[in-house]
């Protein structure tokens, strides 16, 4: 909430701030544009509003463009001499910060040297399906810490707002989210070589740290996917079962290790005995945080 809400509005108001050089400003500049920029990429839209995201980069650049006019105003006290060591400190920084933001943008590239495996997407029906956990960076993917499932990715769905549930009130009943329920489908073509499916859904925040949750494990050449946390009683397979791609398999749900619903897939491969987790590419797409994926109606 801080990050998203406090500081990018502590950093707008900087434009007030009295800037007594075009340095002091080309610093806040930087600053703000790495901040926003890291904010952009980092941040979960989709708990709040994916629109919100948009909405901030244009108020980064009202802000900017008031600070240009307003420091225009002050060119007189500029020229000031004996202030070299501040303006080369300044001028240090704010390349710094246009380093660290090109890092930002680094982390939404596909990894490379990996190989990966092609998936569909396990869903087909109308809206707007979106990637609350993914990618190849911490800050955009918490699974990318665990060698088994660093390449996950967490699906939900968006509501005419562009957010996965109401945004007000205190208790958020599963079927408010807007993937609960939904069918998932097969997203290769393989067999059947794990089901569970004697979990219950837990309730939102309220995640069963001891188990994965109820899935279904397709193995294909040596390749196991997992899709995690189905509504219990939803599983259609059975261990042993050969499915196609695009065949029914269950139902998104909430069970086992899950804050809230959606749909966790994750692709590893063995290697000397330890399962790894490699990267997919789902419809093409490497998918990562704030990725959309619309499924337009007939
Ligand atoms: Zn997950």
């Amino acid at each position: 909430m801080i990050k998203m809400f406090v500081i990018p509005f502590l950093i707008l108001l900087l434009v007030y701030y009295p800037f007594r050089s075009i340095l002091n400003w080309l610093l806040y500049v930087t600053f703000s544009v790495s901040y926003f920029t890291w904010l952009y990429i980092t941040a979960a839209w989709g708990e709040y509003s994916v629109y919100l995201k948009n909405m901030y980069l244009i108020i980064l650049g009202i802000s900017i463009f008031l600070s240009c006019i307003f420091e225009v105003k002050r060119e007189p006290t500029l020229h000031k001499k004996s202030m070299w060591l501040p303006r080369v400190l300044l001028i240090i920084i704010s390349i710094l910060q246009l380093i660290i933001t090109s890092y930002f943008l680094n982390i939404l590239k596909a990894p490379e040297n990996e190989r990966g495996i092609s998936l569909a997407l396990p869903f087909k029906s109308t809206g707007t399906y979106y990637i609350l956990h993914g990618g190849k960076n911490e800050a955009i993917n918490y699974h990318y810490t665990d060698l088994f499932q660093k390449h996950a990715i967490d699906i939900v769905k968006l509501n005419k707002l562009g957010a996965t549930k109401r945004l007000f009130g205190s208790s958020h009943p599963l079927n408010e989210f807007e993937i609960y329920n939904e069918i998932v489908y097969s997203p290769l073509r393989g067999k059947v070589v794990k089901v569970v499916d004697d979990l219950i859904d837990q309730p939102y925040k309220s995640p069963d740290k001891d188990h994965l949750g109820n899935l279904v494990v397709i193995e294909r050449q040596g390749v196991y996917v997992y899709l995690m946390h189905l509504k219990p009683g939803s599983i259609v397979v059975r261990s042993g079962d050969t499915v196609e791609e695009g065949q029914e398999l269950a139902r998104v749900g909430n069970s086992g290790n899950s804050f809230e619903p959606h749909l966790h897939m994750h692709a590893v491969r063995k290697e000397n005995g330890t399962a790894i987790s490699i990267p997919m590419y789902v419809e093409g797409r490497y998918l990562k945080r704030n990725d959309v994926i619309g499924i337009n109606g007939p």
